[in-house]
């Protein structure tokens, strides 16, 4: 695609970085096929060569966002679907990102939206306040009953629409916290690596038992396992509401407590058992490469940052001992699969241990959690779920394993099948519990 940035523009790195990711880009349009909104919306600015001239002509001629550009951006999913299928090596990651950014800055929203992304803002990457607000959201479900539903779905949602989505992803009870930073989980008998495993936001307010069952796996085959104290929400749900002060300064924070605890201890990696947040961490290195500070200590933690099937597939796990007959639907998570290139390690490892693994139909498109957006854009989130869950079904499967907690929340909303981590089976086929919703 042919640009028109002036050399003064150019100047700026992300103006030169935007500029080389639209000089790849051929406009072919194959990235269309496997886009979740063109594919339910039809419309071609809701797709991504569609965002790419949005964003183009929103950089090039240095206009603030219009209204058109921040709709058709919003709708964005960053499920990443568009760079797995793009030919020309397109970063539509690094672009949207630098959307995202500008319109946080330049673009006034309606003052009740803006007020309910600071409440997701502030709320989300505090795991006090947001085991206080799940608490709250439980005892305010019943109140959804009397607020107004649309007639229609809507692709752009009101905010009483996104409040009662925000309600409805409560669960019904909270887990007791698990283990807090500073822990170490010393290796069962010999030790041969040592790792730190991210504690997680939401993750260890809704899901304690995940990071349970990795720890538990781990120590069993001789890894000493740290939950590195200090560190922070990896600054995934900020960044991706266009919030970079916020993100890279959680960023910053996390590279100085992990680099420290590698120099005082030694890490093998830093593992990640939500793919959202791993493919933020293995981005680090991008986001901060302007940073002299913090360059080069970004990258370092970008090369260490795995996701723990990617992790685990390295080690010699002790023989399966049960449980051959149960069929597993894995769901691809969107940045395991398209943001981590991470696809058949999960599948294989779950083979190896005894279960049966189906594929998922249409496992390339979103299950429409992607974040906050379930909650910003409850229609055409639930539009994704239940064509996901309804896949999900033709498979007939015992349980439904995926890498990410929020693909987890999204798809457990709709079925009653069990859900679980990946991590979790695995322990469980290594000797550990028999995994559960809680
Ligand atoms: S597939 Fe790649 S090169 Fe083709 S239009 Fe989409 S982003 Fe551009
Ligand atoms: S990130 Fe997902 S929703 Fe956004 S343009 Fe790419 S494929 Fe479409």
């Amino acid at each position: 695609m042919k640009t028109e940035f002036s050399l003064a523009q150019l100047a700026n790195p992300d103006i030169a970085e935007a500029d080389k990711i639209l000089r790849a880009c051929v406009h072919c349009g194959f990235c269309t096929a496997t886009c979740p909104t063109y594919v339910l919306l039809g419309d071609e600015l809701d797709s991504p060569r569609g965002r790419i001239y949005l964003i183009k002509e929103m950089l090039e001629k240095n206009r603030p966002p219009t209204q058109e550009v921040v709709k058709h951006i919003d709708r964005c999913l960053s499920c990443l679907a568009c760079m797995t299928t793009c030919p020309s090596g397109v970063n539509y990651m690094h672009l949207v990102d630098q959307a995202r950014v500008r319109i946080e800055n330049e673009y006034t929203r309606p003052l009740t939206e803006r007020a309910l992304r600071a409440v997701l803002a502030w709320v989300l990457p505090r795991p006090g306040l947001f085991r206080l607000s799940m608490v709250l959201a439980r005892l305010g479900r019943p109140l959804t009953a009397l607020l107004p539903s649309p007639k229609t779905a809507s692709a752009t949602p009101t905010l009483l629409r996104r409040i009662k989505a925000m309600l409805a992803l409560a669960p019904g009870r909270l887990p007791a916290p698990g283990p807090s930073g500073g822990s170490v989980f010393p290796a069962l008998g010999e030790r041969r690596g040592r790792v730190a495993l991210l504690q997680g936001c939401a993750q260890q307010v809704l899901a304690p038992r995940i990071n349970q069952a990795a720890i538990n796996l781990l120590t069993r085959h001789g890894i000493e396992v740290v939950l590195v104290k200090d560190e922070q929400c990896c600054g995934a749900l900020t960044h991706h509401l266009g919030r970079d002060g916020d993100a890279l300064a959680r960023a910053r924070a996390n590279i100085a407590v992990w680099t420290a605890e590698a120099e005082r201890g030694g890490l093998d990696a830093i593992l990640v058992t939500a793919s959202g947040c791993g493919t933020v961490i293995k981005d680090y290195g991008f986001m901060l490469r302007e940073d002299r500070d913090f360059a080069a200590a970004a990258a370092k933690i970008s090369a260490l940052a795995k996701d723990i099937t990617e992790y685990v597939s390295g080690i010699d796990l002790q023989p399966p001992q049960q449980h051959s007959d149960i069929v597993i639907a894995y769901h691809s998570a969107c940045s395991l699969q398209h943001g981590q290139k991470i696809t058949q390690a999960p599948k294989e490892l779950l083979s190896k241990n005894g279960f049966v693994v189906k594929d998922v139909p249409e496992s390339h498109l979103c299950c429409g959690s992607a974040g906050t957006y379930n909650i910003l854009q409850p229609d055409i989130a639930n539009r994704l779920r239940d064509r996901k869950v309804a896949n999900i079904a033709m498979v007939k499967p015992d349980m439904i394993a995926a890498g990410n907690i929020g693909c987890m929340v999204q798809i457990a909303g709709c079925t009653s099948v069990p859900v679980v981590h990946t991590i979790e089976l695995l322990d469980w086929a290594t000797g550990g519990p028999r995994p559960g919703l809680n």
